[in-house]
């Protein structure tokens, strides 16, 4: 794709950045067969070329021959694409000329946020989500608030808001390093409140095989969340709070474990993200290094068993659904892994179409986006329930609320791999 982008632009880091991006682009439109907004709403521009045209546009200038209004509206029809875009990141997984797609959607947003201006409910929605969400301290308090007035608040929120969760007696995590390999889990943000069972389950699940999983104190988002809003200032700050925290024990550590894929998506990319600060590149570099999904290491154990059984008996094999999040197979190209797994524990897979497509969820989607979501989410239940499935199983915690309406129990993968 040919471009041109001021000069002023293209001397900039991210400028020359989102040029080479633009390039690489050959246009072909392969990845709108796997776009779910394309899919649902059949506009060009809900796809991921269009978008990609309205982010060149935007990076352009427009030409730089429009008149004020006329550029302010052009602002506002980029904002409304990329706004309904999931960042799932499908687009990327097809694409024969690899276009880093989702790096190139952070640079329009953000570029959409600095240029246009947004209505005073929207402004106080993003704000209040970017700030709420990620917040460890007081997303627990007014979570749990909002699940008693529940009835009070708006019907977007009311259907975001988590379920309270059973009761989880919390296994024993290490508080002295020993000899045996570590892995310092993360406890994220909306997880460590609405399914504090997979943090449980994962625990068990690592010290069964020998190894120490352990927590560390003030660790908290990983600054995705606020990434996909837009706001990457507040986003460089949670990475910046995680880094700290994980620095003293870093070196001990034989890995970096994320529990919910959405997270780990984003800390594996904390060298990139911060590549140009120069406090935390190398640390971002080393922790991104380390970082594994579970079903990484999982899978890792697994290999080294040396022939040994792999897991302690498991009871009666369930029929499961395996939903894999599009930040794990999208983002972390992570598949086969987790089917592999579930299936050597003596569960059995059902069949389900359309796997590749988001359920809606996509971080704050199904609270900004949500007639879109609830269609996503209607199309994922039916293929997911259509195999009559036992319980569906996925590996990020937005998917598992978002499902939680279905039939059966929605739970994350690893606790169907670990005795209570
Ligand atoms: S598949 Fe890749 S190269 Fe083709 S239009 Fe989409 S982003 Fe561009
Ligand atoms: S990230 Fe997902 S929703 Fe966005 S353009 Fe790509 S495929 Fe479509």
């Amino acid at each position: 794709m040919r471009t041109h982008l001021s000069k002023a632009r293209l001397a900039t880091a991210e400028g020359g950045r989102a040029n080479a991006m633009l390039r690489s682009c050959v246009h072909c439109g392969m990845c709108n067969a796997v776009c779910p907004t394309y899919q649902a709403l059949g506009d060009e521009l809900d796809g991921p070329r269009g978008r990609i045209y309205l982010i060149k546009g935007l990076l352009e200038d427009f030409g730089g021959g429009d008149s004020g209004e006329s550029v302010k509206e052009s602002v506002k029809v980029v904002q409304t694409h990329l706004d309904r875009c999931l960042t799932c990141r499908a687009c990327e997984t097809v694409c024969p000329s690899a276009v880093p797609y989702g790096e190139l959607l952070e640079i329009g947003r953000a570029e959409v946020e600095r240029r246009a201006q947004r209505g005073s409910w929207d402004r106080l929605l993003r704000w209040g989500l970017g700030w709420l969400v990620p917040n460890v301290r007081w997303f627990p308090r007014l979570a749990r608030l909002g699940q008693w007035f529940r009835w009070a608040l708006p019907r977007r929120l009311a259907a975001a808001l988590p379920k309270r969760p059973e009761p989880t007696a919390e296994p024993a995590v290490a508080e002295q390093p020993s000899t045996a390999p570590q892995a310092l889990l993360l406890r994220g943000c909306v997880q460590r409140e609405a399914t504090p069972a997979t943090h449980a389950a994962a625990i068990r699940y690592l010290n069964a095989r020998g190894v120490e999983a352990m927590e560390v104190a003030g660790e908290g988002c990983c600054g995705g969340l606020n990434l996909h809003l837009g706001q990457s200032e507040r986003a460089l700050a949670a990475m910046r709070r995680n880094l700290d925290a994980l620095r003293p024990h870093l070196a001990q550590a034989q890995w970096v474990v994320s529990t919910a894929s959405g997270c780990g998506v984003t800390v594996k990319d904390y060298g990139r993200l911060l590549a140009d600060d120069a406090a935390y590149a190398e640390l971002a570099t080393q922790v991104a290094a380390k970082t594994r999904d579970l079903s990484e290491v999982a899978l890792e154990l697994l290999e080294n068993r040396d022939g040994a059984p792999s897991a302690a008996p498991l009871g009666r094999g369930r029929k499961v659904a395996w939903h894999p999040s599009c930040t794990l197979q999208h983002g972390q190209r992570l598949t086969g892994i987790v089917e592999r797994l579930l299936a050597e524990a003596g569960h059995e897979l059902v069949p389900v179409k359309d796997a590749h497509l988001c359920c809606g969820s996509a971080g704050t989607y199904s609270v900004l986006q949500p007639e879109l979501a609830q269609r996503l989410r209607q199309d994922k239940l039916a293929n997911l329930t259509a195999g009559r499935p036992d319980v569906i199983a996925t590996a990020n915690v937005g998917c598992q609320m978002h499902l939680a309406s279905a039939a059966c129990p929605v739970v994350h993968w690893v606790e169907l791999l670990t005795p209570d």
